[in-house]
């Protein structure tokens, strides 16, 4: 029998496999592409509207809207919602930076705080944060996992308070039933191609279930102009482009088979690597009956984990660690460093991420984790 040091020859398992996205139904995508773009379809065409409706479907919320990234998508949601002007905006510091950028870019100022051992942003810690200048709380949504959206929002009603989801990491991720995204009063989704429904290229979309806040975003992702040409306020050209709104309709359809494939490589990691006490491992699928998690990641923690890493990327095993390995506050550049945020550090210099991507066969996984045993073995 071969053994693991043998196999390993062949295998070659990427992090992430763009070029899937694309060939695993290419004659689809080319056909769906030469017609949007035979018929000239190109900027806020049918297509467009035909994904925002699906997705709102999906959603279940009234309105989605496609903009050009998750961070516009960000940025508008908040500034639709009445958010800027030196107010101050409270989210985790284990996030993308593009998170506290939209914050920024809103004309708002970030106010950053620990998240607790799921990852997720703390509700004692933002509670403690609170301010008479605080406006709102941008939840992320990370991992494919739902924060406790029920004590954030007490928070949010005790103290007034509006909540903007940052949904970027988590379409289809339930909490008591109800999808990440629509907890709020707007949230803001991305397509990047590595995301859970990625498009080719950028791509992002904002939810909500309020008719003045959809009027907002529908301005401000089109310079700020009205159905009749006049322009009620400064802003931005982004609009999610027609032919990538086309192939997202097209993936949305059998978006759930993806979802289940990742919750099932999940259910496998948890399998084969629970039994290693020096591995933290996210909650397997089955654990949480609250929530429904999907996965976007599946973010460990392990104390050895740069001697892990190199172990794995010898084998052909690729992985990453969120954000390079620093938290929004960790960036000297962005001037947000004067806060200390124990577990946030404690997982930058922890956690990474194995390969989950609808892509990735079983016996790929197995050979993610047979790896893993031959670390834990020598
Ligand atoms: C990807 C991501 C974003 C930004 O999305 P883009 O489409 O890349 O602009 C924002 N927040 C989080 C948590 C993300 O993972």
């Amino acid at each position: 029998m071969a053994t693991h040091r043998e196999r390993e020859v062949q295998r070659e398992i990427p992090f992430f496999d763009y070029s899937a996205l694309f060939t695993c139904r290419e004659d689809a995508f080319l056909e769906t592409i030469q017609q949007v773009l035979a018929g000239g379809r190109f900027i806020l065409q049918e297509e467009l509207e035909r994904f925002e409706s699906h997705l709102a479907d999906y959603l279940a919320v009234r309105y989605v809207f496609g903009v050009g990234n998750g961070t516009d998508a960000l940025t508008i949601a908040l500034r639709a919602c009445g958010v800027g002007d030196a107010d101050e905006v409270i989210l985790p510091a284990h996030t993308f930076v593009a998170t506290a950028a939209a914050v920024h870019h809103a004309g708002a100022r970030p106010v950053l705080v620990d998240v607790g051992e799921d990852h997720l942003i703390d509700p004692a810690r933002v509670e403690a944060a609170i301010t008479a200048d605080t406006r709102a709380i941008v939840p992320v949504q990370l991992n494919g996992r739902t924060c406790d959206m029920k004590a954030l929002q007490r928070l949010a009603d005790a103290h007034g308070l509006l909540i903007i989801e940052d949904a970027a990491q988590a379409l289809g991720s339930e909490y008591g039933g109800r999808k990440a995204g629509t907890f709020g009063r707007a949230a803001g989704f991305s397509f990047y191609p590595a995301k859970l429904l990625g498009c080719f290229g950028d791509g992002g979309a904002v939810a909500t279930d309020h008719d003045d806040v959809a009027e907002r975003v529908r301005l401000l992702r089109d310079h700020g102009r009205t159905g009749n040409g006049d322009v009620l306020a400064w802003s931005y050209n982004s609009r999610l482009d027609n032919v990538q709104a086309a192939l997202l309709d097209m993936k949305l359809e059998s978006f759930e088979w993806d979802v289940e494939r990742r919750r099932e490589i999940a259910a496998m990691y948890d399998r084969r690597l629970s039994r290693y006490p020096e591995l933290r491992l996210p909650l397997g699928p089955s654990d949480d009956t609250v929530r429904r998690d999907v996965y976007q990641n599946y973010e460990l923690e392990c104390k050895r984990r740069d001697e892990l890493r190199q172990h794995l990327g010898d084998h052909g095993v690729g992985t990453i660690i969120q954000w390079g390995g620093r938290a929004v506050h960790q960036f000297s550049g962005l001037g947000l460093g004067d806060v200390s945020l124990p577990v946030t550090e404690r997982i930058m210099d922890t956690s990474f991420l194995l390969p989950i991507h609808p892509y990735l066969s079983d016996e790929d996984v197995a050979h993610v984790c047979d790896m893993i045993d031959d670390f834990f073995a020598s």
